[in-house]
């Protein structure tokens, strides 16, 4: 099964999509964890994009598209993923179109999660991240057993420098500029399903499941 996971920040893509993975026995691809884990490597990749991750704009087309050839290419890809985060841009659309072309392959669906603003704002405020095993925290929905540290590794919790309220608007200005042409586009195909992401994680799960499973 060879999915896109499409919606704004906030709609809990991230959180949906390491549960699916698993569901579908394929991989999470998420643009955002590779790109933050550049960053934080400080590579030559990291250095190009760090202002980009950090305010909330988005990392050049080519840029990311390199790094997504690069890792559905890899063998544990071979029998489907779940792409979180990309394509963003009509461009990506058509840089995925490529990839796949030359891997022979094709996508199966694309979900479309949807959140209001007020609910979105909420999550992303109270989002908590490990800076240490990336595991990600909620200060009310998911909140860690001891206040400020990971449950699974015992680093101090941190806020994604993007999480913070000016960022979040900037982010949701350039989801609608840019990304909402990109499930138009998939609705032209017949590939998209829309899935109410606004409830608690575990229905929006099942939301979720459904459309995999369903025409
Ligand atoms: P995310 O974790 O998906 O919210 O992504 C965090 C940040 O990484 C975004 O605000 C962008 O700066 C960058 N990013 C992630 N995916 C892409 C993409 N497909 N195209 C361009 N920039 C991206």
């Amino acid at each position: 099964m060879r999915l896109v996971l499409l919606g704004p920040p906030g709609s809990g893509k991230g959180t949906q999509a390491e549960r699916l993975g698993p569901l579908l026995g394929v991989p999470h691809v998420s643009t955002g964890d590779m790109l933050r884990a550049a960053v934080d490597d400080g590579a030559a990749l990291g250095r190009r994009v760090r202002a980009h991750v950090e305010g909330g704009t988005l990392v050049p087309d080519e840029v990311v598209g390199e790094a997504v050839a690069g890792r559905l290419a890899k063998p544990d890809a071979a029998a489907g993923f779940v792409l979180d985060g990309f394509p963003r841009t009509v461009e990506q659309v058509a840089i995925l179109d490529r990839v796949l072309e030359r891997l022979g392959t094709s996508l199966d669906r694309v979900l479309a999660l949807d959140a209001s603003e007020p609910v979105i704002v909420r999550r992303l405020g109270g989002r908590r991240v490990c800076p240490g095993c990336r595991a990600v925290y909620h200060l009310e929905s998911r909140p860690p057993r001891s206040a400020g540290v990971c449950d699974a590794c015992g680093a101090a919790l941190a806020q994604r420098a993007d999480d913070d309220v000016a960022v979040i608007r900037e982010r949701l200005r350039v989801y609608e500029e840019r990304t909402v042409p990109v499930a138009r586009a998939y609705e032209a195909r017949g590939l998209l399903r829309r899935v109410d992401g606004s409830g608690e994680a575990d229905v929006v799960f099942e939301a979720l499941r459904a459309a995999v499973a369903g025409p």
